[in-house]
């Protein structure tokens, strides 16, 4: 079955026509990751049954001949920190390995609603919290272009997942990066979403203030699908944005003539991989040439970005995570000897150290006596950092940027080293801070295969026009067509 290598697009088509079933497909998908997930590991748990169901559904529906949407019969993948009624939810953590919410996530339900076919909970970084899903408590999971090389994380499952036809879509949350940086990894498309466009409703919270759910995908017209589906206001998150959601459609290939669109000097740094320099350089001609106008601009605070982020987004997970106690969710420490002892063993054995680090990194930051020096100046530099958008956006319509500083790199390289991983945001973290969305995709590999990724950052609630942007540079290329070579 050669659909599995397909966008959801294209098998869109082949369910309305009837040239395949939605459970012909679930029964291909399942099976390539049966024959993949030995060497992969994308997936955390498996919803085979959960997803015949909703495979026949979708097949009553295109046999009475009902108007189907999008992705209505498609497989999609869901990380592992999204809430499903019924269905195990660890967040890649031994303090959840047990959990079952009792609910769906507000994006779980409009997926469901929209008729997409859930395959199981993709593997990730223990809350979030990594760059490579080395931190996952599980086992990692592997680059499918390289076995041997990190997928990105933490939305690494979901990468991973698309990346080699094991999920036609998959649903990634970004705080600092974990859609784009493991997109630009896996050579697909990734889109962070502005701030409170898509709702958090039972996302397992890691930094409220910077979290964003968003699609994983083989191109942008998939990704606008998705975003269309996934997006709007939320009753249920009080941080969600009571802003229409843009019909997506129709805008897609309007092109970048005549757009403005800039280039941050502080992005071009050293340090910065020479492949991956050069791919960048490469789109940006590229514009140049589709009749964009490139100009310089300068994001003045960004060398302050990584540093800033670290202290608020370990400040709000030390908040977060303090409600696994042992006494309301998930791992419980057996025969304590008081409740100061049941809280300290639960946590101390449910914990990875990375997560731990954390914990203990915003507590510190939070702490009387250091709150000012750290947590309330961090504040004051987001707001600088904020600024320097705004600045920015006077005078460009989006920004171009590598995603990550390096193409995929090899199990354990970085994890003796923290601050190395943390590195590997540097370019996606200032966006999370501003609240702006942007999308990573595929734009070169290098000479040993690996994919490179390129970041368009747009101003707030401006989705439409950074996918536009994004789909005028892929109808150059075939870059999101290639798959790794794994499996069938
Ligand atoms: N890699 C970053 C971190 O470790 C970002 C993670 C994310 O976006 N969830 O925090």
């Amino acid at each position: 079955m050669t659909l599995i290598h397909q966008t959801a697009h294209e098998i869109h088509k082949a369910l309305k026509e009837k040239k395949v079933s939605s459970r012909e497909l679930v029964a291909s998908f399942y099976h390539r990751i049966d024959s993949l997930e030995n060497d992969l590991n994308a997936y955390n748990t498996l919803t085979k049954e959960e997803a015949l169901t909703q495979a026949d559904l979708a097949d009553q529906a295109i046999a009475k001949g009902d108007s189907i949407g999008p992705l209505t019969g498609i497989p999609i993948g869901l990380k592992d920190n999204l809430c499903m009624e019924g269905i195990r939810t660890t967040c890649s953590s031994k303090i959840l390995e047990n959990f079952v919410p009792p609910y769906d996530a507000t994006v779980v339900s409009k997926l469901r609603k929209a008729g997409a076919v859930f395959l199981g909970k993709t593997n990730l970084d223990e809350f979030a919290m990594g760059s490579s899903t080395e931190n996952s408590a599980y086992e990692a999971t592997k680059n499918p272009w390289d076995l041997s090389c990190i997928p990105g994380g933490s939305s690494g499952g979901s990468a991973a997942a698309v990346a080699a036809d094991e999920a036609v879509l998959a649903i990634g949350s970004d705080t600092g990066g974990s859609i784009r940086q493991p997109a630009a990894c896996c050579g697909v498309v990734g889109l962070k979403p502005t701030y409170g466009r898509v709702s958090r409703y039972g996302l397992i919270a890691f930094a409220s203030s910077l979290d964003q759910i968003g699609p994983l995908t083989h191109d942008v017209t998939d990704a606008a699908t998705l975003f269309q589906v996934i997006g709007g206001h939320d009753p249920r998150d009080s941080t969600s944005a009571d802003v229409p959601m843009p019909d997506l459609s129709g805008q897609l290939n309007e092109g970048v003539r005549g757009m403005r669109l800039g280039i941050p000097k502080e992005y071009f740094i050293e340090g910065i991989d020479s492949e991956v320099n050069a791919a960048i350089e490469k789109a940006i001609d590229e514009y140049r040439r589709l009749g964009a106008k490139i100009q310089e601009i300068s994001l003045p605070h960004t060398g302050y970005a990584v540093a800033t982020y670290y202290i608020l987004a370990t400040a709000e997970a030390s908040s977060n995570l303090s409600r696994y106690d042992g006494v309301r969710y998930g791992h419980r420490s057996e025969d304590p000897a008081n409740l100061l002892e049941l809280y300290t063993k639960t946590r101390r054995e449910g914990f990875g150290p990375e997560v731990k680090r954390r914990i203990m990194i915003g507590t510190h930051a939070l702490s009387s006596g250091y709150y000012d020096a750290y947590y309330k100046k961090a504040q004051q530099v987001r707001t600088l950092i904020k600024n320097d958008f705004d600045e920015a956006f006077k005078s460009v319509d989006a920004i171009l940027t590598p995603t990550a500083p390096t193409p995929a790199f090899r199990f354990g390289e970085k994890t003796a080293d923290p601050l190395q991983m943390y590195l590997s945001d540097i370019f996606t973290i200032s966006v999370n801070l501003a609240g702006i969305p942007a999308i990573s995709l595929p734009c070169g590999f290098t000479s040993g295969g690996l994919p490179i990724g390129l970041q368009i950052i747009g101003k707030p609630f401006s989705e439409a026009e950074i996918l536009q942007f994004a789909y005028a540079y892929e109808q150059q290329h075939d870059f999101h067509k290639r798959r790794p070579k794994i499996g069938k």
